[in-house]
């Protein structure tokens, strides 16, 4: 049975893990940072990359490789490598093709960590990060690149702007330019878009959110398409020897899974950002819902923005499943299953209001988090972006009345009820 040809719901239950005769039926945790070998020759074969078997926890683990063997799966990448963190995965993605003297371009509106990884890391490094307007036409884009361009970086769903990337717009650049399209699909999950079929090159998680799903292990990831020629001239580092790794060339020795071999031989091993197995244990059985939870999400996501665009304390809602909405057309095309479960709308009588709403709110619950099976609110203007002027908050997007707003799994009708009760707080302020 070729488990490729399963559906992504049986590969988000089964995964690729087998369980031999009387062996245990559920993944099992390998908590371990060692691998006993029987002779000298044999783990020389692993440290010359030529047989595929652990070692080291810092380079592969039992546990984590069945849980990268699973989310690769459903992707449908040539491989994928478990991070510490979602910024672990996108850091050790740009690290693995661009180096000093090079540059990216990144969409501006993707996740805040992110920027300030880009706007500020990155530079610190020689690597430059060009930032631009997601929604700006195709030629305007292409004409920031410079002859040092090396990727071209977006979200599915922007956070916190919830906005819908076009991915025939993002293909068509990655294309001219000759330059790998890399997406964080951290809020779309592969039960509501495969990136790598619709011209993307490489995947980056944030696992922490919807893949764990019950806000209990940090973690990233990064999925190879397989699907780019680093042999282009551009990227030395995948195409000329390592002499890190005695004179490896990625590209001969590994072919299409080049890129995420690399990252892992090199990068993983010389940073160590490793997931903990014990978080891939668990990252992993959380996994095993991700398609029932993501409906659900969907489901309720849509229920409350129907509810809330038609509340006469709604100020404004935005969210692209409501049909009207700036990123309604974009969404329909890439996100056909659902436009996911967050969103973010205004209460009417400004930041002040909207204040008095997440104090009053008492099932749904003030958190700096989003994606997991709990509704939770939080006000960026009191938070997350506290330092900046009204005048400052609405230059980036966020205005001073935004809640972001993560619908969780739960009855729909006992989130609307305790938005009622919080909305009565609200009015006449
Ligand atoms: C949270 C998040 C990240 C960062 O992930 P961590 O696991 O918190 O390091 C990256 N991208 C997106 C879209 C996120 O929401």
């Amino acid at each position: 049975m070729d488990k490729r040809n399963w559906k992504v719901e049986t590969m988000a239950v089964q995964g690729d893990y087998v369980a031999g005769n009387t062996e245990s039926r559920v993944l099992p945790l390998y908590q371990s940072t060692t691998y006993k070998y029987d002779t000298c020759d044999e783990l020389a074969k692993v440290f010359d990359l030529e047989q595929d078997t652990c070692m080291y926890t810092r380079l592969a683990n039992p546990t984590s490789n069945a849980y990268e063997a699973k989310l690769n799966m459903m992707e449908g990448g040539v491989g994928a490598m478990a991070t510490a963190s979602g910024m672990a995965a996108t850091a050790i993605t740009i690290m693995n093709i661009a180096k000093k003297g090079d540059s990216i371009l990144a969409a501006a509106t993707i996740y805040g960590g992110s920027v300030t990884l880009f706007s500020t890391s990155f530079p610190d490094l020689g690597i430059d990060v060009i930032f631009f307007d997601p929604d700006a036409p195709a030629e305007e884009i292409i004409a920031l690149a410079k002859p040092n361009t090396k990727a071209i970086f977006g979200e599915t769903i922007g956070n916190p702007a919830i906005n819908v990337l076009d991915f025939d717009k993002f293909k068509y650049i990655s294309e001219t330019l000759d330059i790998p399209f890399i997406v964080d699909n951290t809020f779309a999950t592969p039960i509501l878009c495969k990136p790598l079929e619709l011209g993307a090159h490489i995947v980056v998680y944030s696992t922490s959110k919807y893949i764990d799903g019950h806000a209990t292990a940090l973690g990233g990831m990064i999925i190879d398409g397989g699907n780019f020629n680093w042999d282009n001239g551009k990227f030395p580092g995948l195409s000329e020897p390592d002499e890190s790794y005695h004179g490896v060339t990625y590209t001969k020795a590994f072919g299409p899974a080049a890129f995420i071999v690399k990252a892992r031989a090199n990068l993983m091993r010389n940073f160590g950002m490793t997931p903990s197995p014990f978080n891939s244990y668990i990252t992993n059985l959380g996994m095993e819902t991700l398609h029932l939870r993501m409906e659900r999400h969907c489901e309720n996501a849509q229920k409350m923005a129907e509810y809330l665009k038609a509340h006469d304390m709604c100020a404004w809602i935005s969210y692209p499943g409501l049909e009207g909405d700036k990123y309604y057309d974009v969404a329909k095309k890439f996100l056909p299953k659902g436009a996911s479960g967050v969103m973010s709308f205004g209460v009417k009588g400004g930041r002040a209001a909207s204040k008095k709403f997440i104090d009053s709110l008492q099932l749904v619950s003030l958190v700096t988090h989003v994606a997991d099976v709990r509704s939770c609110v939080l006000q960026p203007a009191s938070t997350t972006h506290r330092q900046l002027t009204d005048d400052e908050l609405i230059a980036c997007g966020v205005s001073p009345d935004m809640i972001r707003f993560s619908v969780g799994i739960e009855n729909v009708e006992d989130i609307i009820a305790d938005f009622e009760q919080a909305f009565d707080k609200c009015r006449n302020m």
